[in-house]
């Protein structure tokens, strides 16, 4: 867990990752984990939001930083130490 931000598709929360709910699979047949929305209670329904200060736009790239941080941003926030090649995250809107 950690403190990237989070939005719901199904309900616009807006929170970090932190704040998600964490269930076991209802079927027990797995270590996986779902994450529920706080707010609607919906099932793994999140978008990683751009992790600039103050922008909750969905993030559309992951960058790999010179600083050695991996960031999510959404294309007007891509950092500028970023090493070349930028990845496409697959959205889901
Ligand atoms: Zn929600
Ligand atoms: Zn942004």
């Amino acid at each position: 867990m950690s403190n990237s931000k989070v939005k719901c598709k199904t309900c616009n929360w807006q929170g970090v990752d932190d704040e998600i709910d964490i269930v076991e699979d209802p079927k027990h047949d797995s270590d996986t984990v779902w994450q529920i929305c706080p707010e609607c209670r919906d099932a793994e329904q999140f978008n990683i939001c751009c992790d600039e200060p103050n922008c909750w736009k969905v993030a559309t790239c992951g960058s790999p930083t010179l600083s050695n941080v991996y960031r999510h941003t959404c294309d007007k926030h891509i950092p500028k130490d970023k090493i070349t090649t930028v990845f496409e995250i697959e959205i889901n809107s």
